[in-house]
């Protein structure tokens, strides 16, 4: 899959990418998650979540007992929108693809949305992030799908924290039903 990436052109943000930030993990994780797109650090390193946000992902990971190797991490869309912009709905549509075939192989029995944009892609939904965080939907009948906030947004603001914590506690005992400590 990651040949079948490289160069993509897909959408205006090839233009002026350095990386295409593919996903970084365990290829067979249970627990998946998905944030929105990669910024300056993701694209200078190639990777997703190394940046203030990846830090704080890293640490509340730690916190619910997961270690980052354990689990499978990537984005809605693999390139840097310019200036950390939005990713446009039709960047969206046009990575879509590759995130379907990474879930499909990947296979996890849990993905946890980062954010606005995950939630709302993958629940094809217009509703804020607020309303859809704090349960579980059957993403397929083989994948459940809880949504938080985006650690970015938690370094913005800090009323997300508690919240972020109770998702992330819900997560983990999911989890543990399926892999007992
Ligand atoms: S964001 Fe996705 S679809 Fe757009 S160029 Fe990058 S890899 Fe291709």
């Amino acid at each position: 899959m990651r040949a079948d990436l490289a160069g993509c052109e897909r959408c205006a943000l090839r233009e002026r990418r350095r990386s295409i930030v593919f996903g970084v993990g365990n290829g067979e994780a249970d627990v998946m998650f998905v944030g929105e797109a990669p910024g300056a650090d993701e694209d200078r390193r190639g990777e997703p979540f190394v940046g203030k946000a990846g830090r704080l992902l890293d640490k509340i990971l730690a916190a619910a007992g997961f270690s980052r190797s354990e689990v499978y991490i990537t984005n809605i869309v693999k390139c840097r929108p310019p200036g950390n912009r939005d990713p446009r709905p039709d960047e969206v549509f046009a990575c879509n693809p590759f995130l379907l075939r990474q879930i499909e192989i990947v296979r996890p029995k849990i993905i946890c949305a980062l954010g606005r944009f995950a939630a709302q892609t993958l629940l094809k939904t217009h509703d804020g992030i607020g309303r859809v965080r704090g349960r579980w939907y059957d993403w397929n009948e083989d994948v459940k799908l809880i949504c938080t906030y985006h650690p970015s947004a938690c370094l913005r603001n800090v009323d997300y924290k508690k919240p972020v914590w109770n998702d992330f506690r819900m997560l983990r005992d999911e989890y543990r039903k399926i892999r007992p400590a």
